[in-house]
C-alpha cells in the first residue's frame, strides 16, 4: 500500500488503496456490487471477504485512500457524514460521558447531540472553539471525553486552533475530534496538528460533484489519551455492528472525486478569492466572513494551520434578513440550495434553511447570513451574477 507521508498529496488520491486489479489489470478498482463471497471450504475467505456489511473491495480501496490522504492509521467510510459521526460517538462515549461542542457546528451535527445523544444520557456544552480559555472552561475532567471541533466551521467560517485544543483536551484525558468537511484533507490536516479522529461529510468536497451522499471517519496512528488506544478498533466494530456503509457505487463515485480533490480545491480557493474581494466592495454588504481576509479574527491561526483558506464564503447584509432571503432567490448562475462542495456553485439562507433545525439554541445563526460554496466556474461570471441580485436587493 502507497502511503501519504513519502509522496505528494495527488500522487496519494490518485494511486492509495487503488493496485490494478489483481485478475484483470482494471485500472480503476471496479464497483463490487456484491453482497456475498464465496468461501473455499468453511472460513475459507478470500481477502478476508464474507459480507459486504463487514468489507466489501471497493469500499476497501476508498478507506485506504481516506486514511493515506489524512496521514491516519485505518478509514471508515460510510453511508453519510452523520451516519460517521454517529458511529464516532457511540464508539468513544457511554451514558453518563460530555462532549464539547463548538457554538457554530454543522446543524445537523448539533441536532444530532441534542436529539439523539441527550436523551441517550450523553451531555454536552456548548462553547466558542476560537477561545482557548472557554473550551478549557467548559470541559469537565474525568466526565468529558471529546472535544469536538469543526474549522472553518459552519456557516459563520470561524477558526479553531488544532494544536492549541488537543493540548487542552489531552490533558484532561479527553480526545479531539475535527471535522474536516470544509477544509478538506488537501487544505489542512488535522491529524498531525495532534486530533485525534477526523470526519467528513464525503458528500461535499471529497466526492465533489453533488452526485453523491457519503461520509468519512479516519483515526490516528498515535491517540492522544493512552486509555483510548483502542478506538479504531472501536469504530470497526460499530461501523459493522451498526452497518451504516458506504454502498460499493457511492464509494466509488468518492473515490473517483478525490482524485481530483487538489486541483478543484485551488480552483474553489481561486474563485473565493474573487468572490471576497468582490463583495468587500459591495455597499449591500456589511460583512465578509472569510478566515482569507486579514481582518479575520482566526486569520493568523487558519494561515498556520491551512494550505488556503477554502471555498466557503458567508456574508451579511445591512438591509437584514429580508434581503438576506431574496438575494438568495434573485441569482441565475448560483444554484439555491442546501450542500455544499460541488463543482457548481451554491448559495444559501442558513437561518432558514441549513440551520433552521438549530433556530432558538445556543448555535442559532444571523438572519441577515448568506452562505456560498464557491464552484469551480469562471470567477468573472460568478461575480456578474452575484452583482445583479445585490444591486436589486440587497
Ligand atoms: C454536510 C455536513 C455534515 C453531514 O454530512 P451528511 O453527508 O449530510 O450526513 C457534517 N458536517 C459538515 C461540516 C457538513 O457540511
Amino acid at each position: 500500500m502507497t502511503t501519504a507521508r513519502t509522496q505528494g498529496f495527488s500522487t496519494t488520491a490518485i494511486h492509495a488503496g487503488q493496485e490494478a486489479d489483481p485478475a484483470t489489470g482494471a485500472v480503476v478498482p471496479p464497483i463490487y456490487q456484491v453482497s456475498t463471497y464465496k468461501q473455499d471450504g468453511v472460513g475459507g475467505l478470500r481477502g478476508g471477504y464474507e459480507y459486504s456489511r463487514s468489507a466489501n473491495p471497493t469500499r476497501t480501496a476508498l478507506q485506504e485512500c481516506l486514511a493515506a490522504l489524512e496521514g491516519g492509521a485505518q478509514g471508515f467510510a460510510f453511508a453519510s457524514g452523520l451516519a460517521g459521526q454517529d458511529c464516532v460517538i457511540r464508539s468513544l462515549t457511554v451514558p453518563g460521558d460530555h462532549i464539547v461542542m463548538p457554538t457554530d457546528a454543522y446543524g445537523g451535527t448539533y441536532r444530532y447531540v441534542n436529539s439523539v445523544a441527550l436523551p441517550g444520557g450523553i451531555e454536552h456544552t456548548v462553547a466558542p472553539m476560537g477561545d482557548l480559555d472557554a473550551v478549557r472552561a467548559a470541559i469537565r475532567p474525568g466526565q468529558t471525553r471529546l472535544v469536538w471541533v469543526e474549522t472553518p466551521s459552519n456557516p459563520l467560517l470561524g477558526i479553531a486552533d488544532i494544536a492549541g485544543l488537543a493540548e487542552i483536551a489531552h490533558a484532561a484525558g479527553a480526545l479531539v475530534v475535527v471535522d474536516n468537511t470544509f477544509a478538506t484533507s488537501y487544505l489542512q490536516q488535522p491529524l498531525a496538528l495532534g486530533a485525534d479522529v477526523v470526519t467528513h461529510s464525503t458528500t461535499k468536497y471529497a466526492g465533489g460533484h453533488s452526485d453523491v451522499v457519503g461520509g468519512a471517519v479516519v483515526v490516528a496512528r498515535e491517540l492522544g489519551v493512552a486509555a483510548y488506544a483502542d478506538v479504531g478498533e472501536r469504530i470497526g466494530f460499530h461501523q459493522n455492528a451498526i452497518g451504516a456503509i458506504a454502498g460499493p457505487f457511492d464509494a466509488w463515485l468518492v473515490l473517483r472525486g478525490l482524485k481530483t480533490l487538489a486541483v478543484r480545491m485551488e480552483r474553489h480557493c481561486d474563485n473565493a478569492e474573487r468572490v471576497v474581494d468582490f463583495l468587500t466592495g459591495h455597499d449591500a454588504v456589511s460583512q465578509v466572513l472569510y478566515p482569507g481576509l486579514p481582518g479575520h479574527p482566526g486569520h493568523a491561526v487558519a494561515a498556520s494551520q491551512m494550505r488556503r483558506f477554502g471555498g466557503m464564503v458567508s456574508f451579511r447584509l445591512r438591509r437584514g434578513e429580508d434581503a438576506a432571503v431574496k438575494a438568495c432567490a434573485a441569482v441565475r448562475l448560483w444554484t439555491l440550495g442546501e450542500s455544499l462542495g460541488g463543482v457548481e456553485s451554491l448559495i444559501e439562507h442558513p437561518g432558514q434553511m441549513t440551520h433552521a433545525s438549530v433556530a432558538g439554541t445556543p448555535l442559532e445563526v444571523p438572519g441577515d447570513l448568506v452562505r456560498l460554496s464557491v464552484g469551480i466556474e469562471d470567477a468573472q461570471d460568478l461575480i456578474e451574477d452575484l452583482r445583479e441580485a445585490l444591486d436589486i436587493h440587497g
